[in-house]
């Protein structure tokens, strides 16, 4: 995948020219660019810095039409990072602290696709991961199937989701959500109603049918979802090299005997119900 500097210069290389109003323009975010330069040495050096300005500030024209183009939404999150550390730049150039340079972009939809959950297991906690990775070879080694389907989640992913449900329950005020490093999101629509819909929209994309915390063992990097299953007779070996035959069912991941295979290989079912793929270290 390209970076986002390799992105930003294609884009510069690719663009048209900018038209010079665009570029001496300051956005409404830099507001208070230029002021204050009355000695000589600081003359000097807003005339440095204004050309740096002008350069960063047509890179931000050309990431803002990129956003806005079709084809490139996977890459937005990686457009908006650069977005960011160039106004964080522009804004250090000239004495001005980050939250002048701050603008979000409002709760919906668009976000869910952003800070997605992992499937693999090289993300997860090393010693959990090689349990994991061992029992999952020992069941495929009996010719069972296992499909993961999620392993790390992001903070970002676990705020965004904890955060839209009780938005959109109205257990929170949109205002009072606490702001997460990283995402940059406005959950005040300015009215109540737009700013629970928006959760709402972001709750239904999710496919949330229960609270989702805003911790857990996939934030740890210590849980796994996987759906398991296999036809006849599941004969493996346990984390003890010992060997096994499982005749009972369902022949799946809520079987009881091969939940306590499990366990030998330090992956544990969830002790909670209604969670079939859940397995973590300790069952939470
Ligand atoms: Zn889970």
């Amino acid at each position: 995948m390209a970076t986002n500097r390799q992105i930003a210069d294609g884009a510069l290389k690719q663009s048209k020219p900018i038209p010079t109003r665009k570029a001496t323009k300051s956005p409404p975010s830099v507001a208070g660019i230029g002021r204050g330069a009355r000695s000589p040495a600081k003359k000097m050096a807003s005339a440095v810095s204004g050309a740096e300005s002008k350069s960063l500030l047509e890179s931000l024209g050309v990431l803002d039409d990129l956003m806005q183009r079709k084809g490139l939404s996977d890459q937005h999150a990686a457009l908006r990072g650069y977005r960011q550390s160039i106004l964080q730049q522009l804004a250090s150039m000239h004495g001005l602290g980050d939250e002048v340079v701050t603008r979000s972009e409002l709760s919906g939809p668009a976000w869910v696709q952003r800070f997605p959950d992992s499937a693999s297991t090289a993300e997860l906690e090393r010693t959990f991961k090689t349990g994991v990775d061992a029992f999952i070879a020992s069941m495929k080694e009996g010719h069972a199937s296992v499909t993961v389907s999620s392993t790390y989640r992001p903070l970002e992913r676990a705020y965004l989701m904890h955060y839209a449900y009780e938005v959109a329950q109205g257990t929170i005020r949109p205002q009072d959500v606490p702001p997460q490093p990283g995402v940059d999101i406005q959950w005040d629509h300015g009215n109540d109603a737009a700013s629970k819909n928006a959760a709402q929209q972001m709750v239904d994309a999710y496919k949330i049918v229960k609270e989702p915390a805003l911790h857990s063992r996939h934030t740890e990097r210590k849980a796994i979802d996987m759906t398991i299953s296999w036809a006849d007779t599941l004969t493996l070996k346990d984390g003890d090299g010992k060997q096994v035959k499982i005749n009972s069912t369902p022949r799946s991941g809520m079987n009881t005997d091969l939940i306590k295979v499990g366990k030998t290989f330090g992956v544990v079912k969830a002790l909670f119900a209604g969670d079939p793929p859940h397995w973590s270290t300790d069952g939470h």
